[in-house]
């Protein structure tokens, strides 16, 4: 088979230049890493929001940083890339009336609804719109699985089910069971109810299978929602995007004539049929608009003998500003989401740079901006790529790091796409460390970092990190200490680096690790493929 004999030349080549793959790096130090998070994570940088003051002494910072390092600017003579966007608030009213057989359902916005329209047009007036269940809203070609299969969509409001099919049925027959796929995501529902040209999408919620509560997925009416400034928004096909509660369904359902369970039960079967509701939306809603520009900032080494080959690694250098106060704090560092990461990715870019032989493919170090609000930054730099992005070898990520010292585990998300996950096992034996997966793959948290705008491109990714298992804690202690950084520093402002307190061992291994990893993918014969049952197959 192709993907073997690959494999077995790429295992030679790599024990045949395995004296130059020492374990230890020079250039990547514990003092390099913890001088790039303390600059980054600093008070002074104000959280860097993108269009902030904060923003620009981010970026700027990263491109001295980049030049110092001796990376070439990635887009002709500058390290910035301007990224265009705009933010919409659908102004809606208060009350959303469904018309049913024998009269109204009024839904109150925020409560039971929550609706958005995307797109520039300043007023979008929806008139008896009719509602279709459609069961997940999927085409998945991979997965045999279609809901829109012969159904035409067009001026029509589709209901959707949030995640995927294998999650209800924990049948990993089906998709991937438990663990959700990029089918699940309500960016995928939206996306391709726009592709069939449904006029609208609502997605019902629920607690479980969404992955957080209504609270997260109501709270997007009359608010400002982020996008990239395209002629896509000018004119698009779907014109409504929204979520409406458990409750509301089922009460929706009940006076069409229908038991939502039921149809939910159906809806994960092969032989469901899309429902007409006998229900028809109406509402009248108003765009307040705002563009404003941010930046990606980029450099990169060329490679010597196959420079139009590269990869990729991307640390977002963005996060959540100055906000809310909590315990006295409003300025929300983001120390260990995402100062560590830029620190890791550009002292891997050191390394590679004082390697003594230039890389043989090309080596791109991205920042994007709006990781948080989007991924809107990678999604850009992928659709407006400096290089030609079918190219892209991988594009290696990394995103929330735990500042707890030495790790035994690489954990990896989303485990099975590629065959990078048997490069990154062996460059990790080499370490002692084992790879483990993600504990919780219901979240869906492989589509929720920049390396999902490369997945689309067709671009294998690794997203991975020493995660759950530090070395002296042990698993189930180590598991605490993940939750209690998901519950109490996670996007707080005590998301800060405190050098007495914090260890950054297990992020120079990380480093270390992933520049090695690196190094394989751009000096060997290895070639990095999709397994037959990712949903980014190329
Ligand atoms: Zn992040």
């Amino acid at each position: 088979m192709r993907v073997h004999s690959y494999f077995l030349l790429w295992a030679i080549t790599l024990a045949a230049c395995k004296s130059s793959l020492t374990t230890s790096v020079e250039p990547i130090t514990y003092k390099g890493l913890e001088d790039d998070i303390v600059a980054l994570s600093a008070d002074s940088m104000l959280g860097r929001a993108p269009f902030t003051i904060g923003e620009s002494r981010a970026v700027t910072y990263i491109e001295k940083r980049m030049k110092e390092i001796g990376l070439e600017p990635a887009f002709g003579n500058t390290y910035f890339q301007d990224v265009p966007m705009v933010s919409i608030i659908t102004h809606l009213p208060t009350r959303v009336d469904i018309k049913i057989n024998n009269g109204n359902l009024p839904l109150k916005v925020d409560e039971d609804i929550c609706l958005w329209s995307p797109t520039t047009q300043p007023t979008v007036d929806i008139n008896n719109a009719p509602l279709l269940f459609l069961g997940f809203g999927i085409n998945a070609p991979e997965y045999r699985w279609n809901d829109f299969n012969g159904v035409d969509v067009k001026g029509k409001v589709i209901v959707v089910l949030v995640n995927d099919p294998g999650y209800y049925l924990l049948d990993s027959s089906l998709f991937t069971g438990y663990a959700m796929t990029y089918y699940g995501r309500w960016r995928y529902k939206f996306e391709e109810a726009e592709r069939q040209g449904a006029l609208g999408c609502i997605i019902v919620h629920e607690d479980g299978p969404a992955g957080y509560p209504w609270a997260v997925a109501g709270s997007k009416s009359n608010s400002p929602i982020l996008y990239i400034d395209s002629k896509a928004l000018d004119n698009p096909a779907c014109l409504l995007n929204g979520w409406i509660t458990h409750q509301a369904a089922v009460n929706l359902f009940a006076q069409c004539g229908y038991d939502y369970e039921q149809l939910k039960k159906k809806a994960t079967t092969r032989d469901f049929k899309p429902i007409t509701l006998n229900a028809a939306v109406s509402v009248n809603m108003r765009n307040g608009i705002e563009r404003s520009v941010s930046k990606n900032v980029a450099g990169f080494i060329k490679g010597e003998e196959k420079p139009e080959e590269f990869i990729v690694y991307t640390a977002h250098w963005d996060h959540l500003g100055v906000g809310r106060s909590l315990n006295g704090d409003s300025i929300y560092n983001g120390a260990s989401d995402n100062a560590a990461a830029v620190a890791w990715m550009l002292n891997i870019a050191s390394a590679f740079k004082k390697a003594p032989a230039q890389p043989k493919r090309s080596v791109v170090f991205l920042s994007p901006t709006a990781e948080e609000s989007g991924l809107f930054g990678s999604e850009f730099f992928v659709k407006n790529c400096p290089f030609n992005i079918s190219k892209a070898l991988a594009c290696l990520n990394y995103d929330v790091v735990l500042f707890l010292g030495k790790f035994k585990d690489v954990t990896v998300t989303g485990y099975g796409h590629s065959n990078l996950d048997s490069l990154l096992r062996v460059v990790a034996q080499r370490h002692d460390r084992y790879i483990a997966l993600d504990p919780n793959p219901e979240n869906g948290m492989f589509y929720r970092s920049d390396q999902l705008p490369f997945l689309k491109a067709g671009v294998p990714a690794i997203f991975a990190k020493g995660y759950t298992h530090q070395a002296e804690l042990g698993k189930e202690k180590t598991l605490e200490q993940i939750k209690n950084y998901w519950q109490n520093v996670y996007h707080k402002p005590c998301d800060e680096y405190d050098p007495k307190r914090d260890r950054l061992d297990g992020l120079v291994d990380d480093a270390v690790l992933f520049y090695e990893v690196g190094n394989i993918l751009v000096n060997t014969g290895f070639v990095p493929k999709w397994n037959s049952r990712s949903e980014f197959i190329r």
